[in-house]
């Protein structure tokens, strides 16, 4: 396995337990400063109602229970002085973990959502799933090793995985990918080890949703698609401002929408799905027929150097020589992806497509066929504002929304559902 770390500012934090919130109005205040950043205690009274006495008391006890920090004056609107607080990024550490198919992720961060250590590998879900948590455990206690940290101080963790979740239970149904991952307690299997840490558990192109919005372009979006295109095609939806699960969690889950009923086998079972129509295993499939039938010169070369095999970027760099039975691969790839995401465009009217995944990185010819195939298969209401481009924090979407998700249930309440505290 190839894998890299990135080491990023260290600081000793002293705080071991997760402090909870108490009430509504304080996950308000959360939430606030989390967009924000700081903000004054005058606007705390304006997001909750509360008088200026009330809010005084308030802030003073999520001061003592660490959650704030006073950090001074800022500047005068007229009047006196605001006085500014912001999160207290001592409170302990969050971590991000994205799964895909053939890679890891991790991250760790502060309870603000600042990247701290961070670290990606090379895996294969088809391995068993207490082989590749353990792995994510590893390499998660190495970060924190990294940090000059401790186990108990991960506070949250947030997990993506790549198949259907069931959020409310935090397991895995029936994932294509991955059969023997079915059921497997993620949750529990990290509450082992970072005993301390609530884990919440998504689909990865769920997590790359809030991902881009927390840190993307899709920041302040309120209609948006996030599609993976990689060994698998999936969307997250971000619906009025919300991540859209649906009522059983597999919202979104497109690359299983039927093309062509007579194309090939699909790992879920049915056939001619877009997934196994256009994902990586079909374009690397056309790929090597391509090499083996004489369409395609160079890729006959490659497959030679690579000992019989190619992968989904040989195609892509065949492309770029100027292959013309790889262009048409990609494009033909690009125009079924687009074809779906149409419907998906008359159905939702999102103003925003962002498109990342492995897949993603094959640049402008695929990008050209899915906008090509959205634009014409697309009512024209909903295309005349609508923008499809790639990702531009692709590789770090899935663990920055693993992080802002394991945030979203940092700063909530006790009770909230879906979460082990
Ligand atoms: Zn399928």
């Amino acid at each position: 396995m190839s894998s890299n770390t990135t080491t990023g500012t260290k600081k000793k934090l002293a705080r071991r337990t997760a402090p909870i919130l108490v009430n509504s109005a304080e996950v308000e205040i959360m939430r606030a400063l989390r967009r924000q950043g700081r903000i004054s205690r005058s606007e705390i009274s304006n997001i909750t109602g509360w008088s200026k006495a009330k809010a005084s008391q308030k802030i003073r006890s999520l001061v003592n229970k660490g959650y704030l920090v006073e950090i001074g004056e800022g500047a005068s609107q007229g009047g006196r002085k605001p006085r500014l607080l912001r999160i207290n990024d001592q409170l302990g550490y969050i971590a991000g973990i994205d799964i895909g198919a053939t890679s890891l992720d991790i991250a760790l961060a502060d309870v603000t959502g600042l990247v701290l250590q961070r670290c990606s590998e090379t895996t294969d879900v088809k391995l068993s799933p207490e082989s590749v948590f353990g792995r994510c455990s590893e390499l998660l206690l190495e970060l924190i090793q990294a940090q000059g940290a401790i186990p108990d101080q991960i506070l949250g963790i947030g997990v993506g995985v790549p198949g259907p979740v069931d959020f409310a239970r935090g397991v895995l149904v029936a994932p294509p990918l991955m059969p023997e991952w079915e059921d497997f307690p993620i949750r529990d299997f990290f509450k082992k080890t970072f005993v301390s840490a609530f884990v919440v558990v998504d689909n990865d192109v769920n997590i790359m949703a809030l991902g881009e919005q927390r840190a993307g372009d899709g920041a302040g979006i309120d209609h948006f698609i996030f599609v993976k295109i990689g060994t698998g095609i999936g969307a997250g939806i971000i619906s009025n401002g919300k991540l859209h699960r649906g009522s059983d969690g597999c919202a979104g889950d497109v690359g299983h929408i039927c093309v062509d009923k007579k194309g090939p086998l699909c790992s879920c079972g049915n056939t001619g799905c877009l997934e196994a129509m256009s994902a990586g295993p079909a374009i690397t499939s056309k790929a090597l027929e391509a090499a083996r039938n004489g369409t395609s010169p160079i890729l006959s070369q490659i497959r030679e150097v690579n000992g019989g095999s190619l992968r989904p970027e040989d195609v892509n760099a065949a492309c770029r020589e100027g292959d013309q039975a790889a262009l048409d691969i990609i494009r033909d790839s690009g125009k079924m992806i687009g074809d779906v995401l149409a419907s998906l465009v008359n159905f939702f009217n999102p103003s925003h497509i962002f498109i990342g995944g492995g897949i993603a990185n094959f640049g402008n010819h695929l990008l050209v066929a899915i906008r090509r195939a959205v634009l014409q298969r697309s009512l024209p209401l909903a295309t005349t504002h609508l923008s499809i481009k790639f990702s531009r924090i692709s590789s770090n979407a899935g663990v920055m929304g693993a992080i802002s998700l394991a945030l979203d249930y940092l700063f909530a309440l006790e009770d909230s559902p879906h979460v082990i505290r």
